[in-house]
């Protein structure tokens, strides 16, 4: 038997020993809209309250003006007031993924955080940093702006795109519902508890697509 189809007993039902779960960081574990506000707000020079939480992919809703104005504030944020430590976590994240992780689920951290060129350093440092101090577990860290190319059993994710190019190549995907999701279908959870149930589902169905 190869190692891909060794199994195990867990808690009462046979699962994969090697089944992994590939997890998206913003928007998913990282609060990035509400890390990003009070950083957008002092860019913009307007009270927080005046920033909507309620936005769409892009943040056009907080009128960051023209076509670099995200980059411009991606930018900001990252150097100058160290965007990826400084993000809250999702609610039930860390707990959600360190009970996964005993179980014997392989958290693969895939994330795109390297689109602005020449702040890599900051932003990997700044990302591993956050990883340990959140005491978030994971097996293996990859920094991929192509998701689909990186493989994993389940995967959950919040960013329409890479909902739609995950599941155009039949993978598994749920959703983390936002405001820049809503017209997704499900798959799709509004908590990490619900994310975990499904997680645990899958393990023990084998998480073969189409299952
Ligand atoms: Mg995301």
């Amino acid at each position: 038997m190869t190692d891909r189809r060794r199994m195990h007993e867990g808690n009462g039902t046979m699962a994969r020993k090697d089944f992994v779960f590939g997890v998206d960081l913003d928007g998913v574990v990282a609060d990035f809209i509400g890390g990003m506000k009070p950083i957008a707000a002092e860019w913009l020079g307007v009270p927080e309250q005046a920033l909507t939480d309620d936005v769409s992919y892009g943040f056009k809703e907080w009128r960051l003006g023209g076509e670099r104005g995200y980059e411009n504030l991606h930018r900001f944020a990252l150097r100058e007031r160290r965007l990826f430590e400084v993000l809250p976590v999702v609610d039930g994240a860390g707990v959600a993924l360190r009970r996964l992780s005993r179980r014997g689920v392989r958290i693969r951290v895939i994330t795109h955080r390297l689109y602005i060129p020449w702040f890599h350093r900051q932003a990997v440092m700044q990302t591993v940093e956050w990883l340990e101090r959140h005491g978030i577990p994971y097996w293996d860290l990859c920094f991929m702006a192509a998701k689909s190319s990186v493989d994993a059993d389940v995967y959950v994710e919040d960013a329409p795109q890479n909902v739609e190019m995950l599941r155009a190549v039949g993978k598994k995907v749920i959703v983390m519902r936002n405001s820049t999701n809503k017209h997704l279908a499900g798959p799709a959870a509004e908590t990490w508890a619900e994310i975990e149930t499904w997680v645990l589902r899958e393990w023990r169905g084998g998480g073969r697509v189409g299952v």
